[in-house]
């Protein structure tokens, strides 16, 4: 296995301008007087903002003669679009961000019957360093600002409202941190996003907190932090090992922070909020998915307000790690199951455009090979021996 470093503090170059995105009502209100405009013009640029609006003559509440100096210094271009790719029959998008530095990023937008995800980046790269993972292995660059990382989500969300992805206009409906990074390593801008996705309008996206997931791989002081702070969204822990020697190998995070410690913080939050946590596991032939870790899992996890969801990992050309062959995953889920932990098989959308999680590795050449896979998504799940997408 790879050994790279833990990398916690984030190098602080490069960091982009500031954007009303970044900014409360208030200071954004306070923005907006500084600039010689009333402060309700804050509230207007917000609700363009938010539903999509770039082009500043479209803002046509805004004076023609303000829009220019307002957007300019309030709504600069955080995010270029490098490429989109599509999969699942126009269903599912990838989608390849330059930031203003450079650095680049991708969010993946999945459609289904009854929802839109998205799943977002939070940095640029990830220092978390798990061998198996494409975005682990390029080390980390930066973190991303607030605006950075809800313009991903705010692109989604006009993706969906302008109909771009097959099906038609809708309506996008669940945000996952699931994309490039950790995102409780870059907790204070995180939150920030939190609130703008659950704020209403015009200052926000107005999504219900269930149907957002902040992902981990075990940051157990921030999972703490988080549960006091009671924003309430959905809370998923890639664990990837029952235990400790594994999971120190799988998982480096876990030299700092054990299993049990991981698992106290997420039954934490899960009193706390009342909502069940997901466990995340990818499933790695001959690594992680023998019998016995199922056992180990299943006490673990047994009378807990938790739910399982196993990725099969994702092929990745070149690496040596593989997906669990099928009957592996079917004794792994009995097992689950008996003891009494809910289960399920994750769906791999997007697999061929490497969008599938943990194949982020965010490469301007199209079909460079990425190394492998997954950080968590909660999202599609399937059960084990169905077909694999809806
Ligand atoms: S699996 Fe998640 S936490 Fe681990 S290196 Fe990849 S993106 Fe970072």
């Amino acid at each position: 296995m790879t050994a790279l470093p833990l990398v916690f503090d984030a190098p602080r170059r490069g960091m982009p301008p500031r954007h009303l995105a970044d900014l409360t009502r208030e200071e954004a209100r306070a923005a907006v007087t500084e600039l010689g405009h009333p402060p309700f013009r804050a509230d207007q640029l917000a609700r363009h903002y938010y539903r999509g609006v770039t082009d500043p003559a479209d803002m046509t509440d805004v004076p023609a003669a303000a829009r220019g100096t307002l957007a300019e210094a309030l709504l600069p271009g955080l995010l270029t679009v490098v490429r989109h790719q599509t999969a699942d029959n126009g269903r599912t998008r990838k989608t390849l961000w330059r930031l203003h530095d450079g650095a680049l990023v991708e969010s993946v937008l999945m459609r289904y019957p009854d929802r839109a995800t998205v799943c977002i980046s939070s940095q640029a790269g990830c220092g978390m360093a798990c061998p198996f993972c494409a975005t682990g292995q390029a080390g980390l660059t930066r973190n991303l600002s607030a605006a950075e990382i809800i313009g991903q989500a705010v692109a989604a969300a006009a993706a969906m409202a302008n109909g771009e992805l097959d099906g038609g206009p809708g309506r996008l409906s669940n945000v996952v941190f699931m994309g490039m990074g950790e995102p409780l390593a870059n907790y204070a801008r995180v939150r920030k996003t939190l609130d703008a996705l659950l704020t209403p309008a015009p200052h926000g996206l107005g999504l219900s907190q269930r149907s957002v997931t902040v992902s981990t791989v075990g940051l157990v002081p921030a999972i703490r932090r988080l549960t006091e702070e009671g924003r309430n969204v959905t809370l998923a822990v890639s664990l990837h090992a029952p235990d400790d020697e594994l999971r120190d190998t799988l998982v480096p995070i876990n030299t700092r922070w054990k299993v049990g410690e991981v698992v106290d913080a997420a039954d934490a939050y899960a009193k706390k909020t009342g909502r069940r946590y997901s466990v995340e596991y990818a499933l790695i032939r001959d690594i992680n998915d023998q019998p016995f870790r199922a056992d180990l899992l299943g006490k673990l996890l047994a009378g807990k307000l938790a739910h399982v969801n196993l990725i099969p990992l994702n092929p990745t050309p070149g690496s040596i790690w593989d997906a669990s062959p099928l009957p592996a995953q079917r004794e792994f889920v009995a097992r689950l199951r008996a003891a009494g932990v809910a289960t399920t098989v994750r769906d791999t959308r997007g697999q061929d455009i490497d969008g599938a999680c943990g194949q982020l590795a965010a490469s301007e050449d199209v079909g460079v090979p990425t190394v492998a896979l997954p950080t968590p998504q909660l999202e599609p799940t399937v059960p084990l021996g169905a077909e694999a997408d809806e």
